[in-house]
């Protein structure tokens, strides 16, 4: 008798320490909880999971993907994530190792793994490494969202029907970008299509629009940038006359205010065309906060400064 009352007590303590445990590392929350790292993947997800999801975006505004490393309490998230999305071709070059460890155990999608080839660049400096801004490219970003269409049905397919009727209106809302970008490129005369900015993240911008890309910096901010390259853009600025210049939220402003100090020894005056969204999005609560937010602000910005 005695130790039956023992026992009962021992999975009483079991049970209630089982309960507590889940409390402090889980959500209470019954929805799907959904870890992304940039802040463009995390929008996708809210926006195709709707009601149904709970996101944790890892990288907020001004945050460098390429030299994010996770911290304890983004482990813990990942961890207690039930699918995970980042979006791969080495955008998150220090986490790399963390996604092929979360692989074994849950669910997790680079959004850009069923990107045709042909549509991917190469890095020109680098001819191992492929291009990860896709996001720039409206249209080619729209099957980031089909990846994670197809993902949440996977993983819940009770919903999917949910999942299908978000990811079409919102594959909708991306068409009708698209179009909008490229009306505004249209209005800059072609001689002007040059965009100037700290790192080459408008590679497949500029190839999806019909601009002229250059950057201080190579595709990864891991690189340094030197007077020789200063040098040598400062040269294009004024071969071209190219008269603005635009900063990255994500990346100090010191390379392209040498940049615009370099052409005025020279007497080119070259003006600051505003801040540019590169590899993060504005505040949470803004209208540059999202996607669609982001790359709206960027062409008018751009639009507005070299028209
Ligand atoms: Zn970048």
């Amino acid at each position: 008798m005695e130790m039956k009352k023992i026992k009962m007590l021992f999975f009483l303590l079991l049970s209630l320490g089982i309960i507590a445990g889940c409390n402090t590392t889980e959500n209470n929350s019954d929805k799907i909880q959904v870890t992304t790292t940039i802040g463009m993947i995390a929008d996708i997800v809210k926006n195709v999971g709707g009601d149904l999801v709970e996101v944790n975006g890892l990288m907020g505004p001004g945050v460098d993907p390429h030299l994010y490393k996770a911290s304890q309490g983004d482990i813990a998230k990942l961890e207690n994530a039930d699918i995970i999305f980042y979006n791969g071709l080495n955008l998150e070059g220090k986490m790399n190792d963390i996604f092929v460890k979360m692989a074994r155990t849950t669910p997790t999608y680079a959004v850009t793994e069923k990107i045709d080839k042909k549509y991917l660049l190469d890095d020109p400096e680098n001819p191992d490494h492929i291009d990860p801004h896709l996001w720039f490219n409206v249209e080619l970003w729209m099957s980031a969202v089909e990846v994670v269409r197809d993902a949440m049905i996977e993983q819940d397919p009770e919903n999917k029907d949910d999942y299908t009727k978000n990811a079409e209106a919102y594959l909708k809302e991306l068409a009708d970008l698209h179009e909008y970008v490229k009306a505004q490129v249209a209005t800059v005369p072609e001689e002007s299509r040059v965009l100037v900015t700290a790192h080459d993240a408008f590679g497949y911008f500029g190839n999806a629009y019909g601009f002229e890309v250059m950057g201080l910096q190579g595709l990864s901010t891991d690189s340094e940038f030197g007077l020789k390259d200063i040098k040598h853009l400062v040269d294009v600025l004024e071969n071209r006359n190219i008269k603005a210049v635009f900063i990255e939220t994500s990346i100090s402003d010191e390379s392209i205010k040498a940049l615009v100090e370099g052409a005025k020894k020279r007497d080119h005056q070259v003006s600051i065309g505003g801040e540019l969204f590169s590899d993060a999005m504005g505040e949470p609560g803004t209208e540059e906060g999202t996607y669609i937010g982001m790359v709206k602000h960027n062409i008018d910005t751009i639009v507005s400064a070299l028209k």
